[in-house]
């Protein structure tokens, strides 16, 4: 079943009209990495200390959408969305604000991550699975600044990068984002199901293995390419990107692209032109 499943999400990505962009003549997102964590694996408990107590587990995600006593255990399936090279490219030439292809995949994957999780869940519902998309739920939320755990600037109540590292698809960077087999330069969704399936195992040492700096000391890239100094070697510092990235310039960018001013253009230039942009780096002899 995990094929099946693996097998239609990849179709469904690389075959869905919708995923095609007139600005590059191809795909937003290349051929998805799809793996499967348990939902009952204790990291999803632990997760309550590590980002902060508002993080909701599969279990109450589940209970919160089909009432309590309904959950009996399940899949949380974790999908990696790589951007086209194409569009990394463009944005690897910038060195102050993203390019528009970039900008404008802001705009395209808020519609598109509806789509897809839609697409996952009315597949398995159709199966007789009860499924749901966190992300999509009304009771998911951002969280400006949280008051519990420790996560300093913004967050949420369902972090796609924590979900993705508990399915074994990565790990986490230096700058905040999630370096998978396909790069730091992907989208990620998930969604929770009822359906038990065997889950993937992990098998990164720790949660940075895959960044250079954090596991051998070496690299930075990131830091040279951040246009406001958001990353140092201690760390980042998410208020100052996400002012500069989500902020009012940030908008006027993308509606001058043609893109959705809410949304913002978001920027990426840590994520592009790096040596982790489109590949696992610890995997390249660095
Ligand atoms: S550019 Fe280098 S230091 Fe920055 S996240 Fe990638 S591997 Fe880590
Ligand atoms: S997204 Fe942009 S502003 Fe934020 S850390 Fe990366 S390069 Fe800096």
């Amino acid at each position: 079943m995990k094929d099946v499943i693996k097998n239609a999400i990849k179709k469904y990505v690389l075959e869905s009209k919708s995923n095609w962009s007139e600005e590059i003549n191809d795909h937003w997102f290349d051929e998805p990495i799809i793996k499967f964590a348990s939902a009952d694996d204790p990291l999803f408990e632990e997760y309550k200390k590590i980002i902060g107590n508002y993080h909701l587990t599969p279990r109450e995600v589940f209970e919160l959408v089909f009432g309590e006593g309904t959950y009996n255990g399940g899949t949380v399936i974790s999908v990696v969305l790589p951007i086209n090279e194409k569009i990394r490219k463009s944005n690897g030439m910038q060195t102050e604000w993203p390019s528009k292809e970039w900008a404008l995949l802001r705009t395209f994957q808020v519609m598109y991550f509806r789509e897809i999780t839609k697409y996952i869940e009315n597949f398995l519902n159709e199966r007789g699975y009860r499924t749901i998309s966190p992300y999509h739920s009304e009771w998911f939320k951002k969280i400006d600044e949280p008051d519990s755990g420790k996560a300093l600037g913004p967050t949420s109540n369902w972090s796609e990068r924590h979900i993705a590292y508990a399915a074994g698809l990565g790990t986490f960077s230096i700058n905040d984002a999630f370096i998978t087999e396909k790069g730091i330069a992907i989208k990620l969704v998930s969604v929770v199901t009822e359906l038990k399936l065997t889950p993937d195992i992990r098998t990164a040492k720790n949660h940075t293995e895959n960044c250079l700096l954090c596991s051998k000391g070496i690299c930075g890239a990131c830091i040279k390419r951040c246009p406001v100094n958001a990353i140092s070697k201690e760390g980042h510092d998410k208020i100052k990107c996400y002012k500069y990235a989500y902020g009012e310039e940030a908008k006027k960018l993308a509606a001058s692209y043609g893109g959705n001013y809410a949304v913002g253009a978001g920027c990426g230039l840590c994520q592009t032109s790096v040596p982790c942009e489109g590949k696992n780096p610890i995997k390249s002899n660095y």
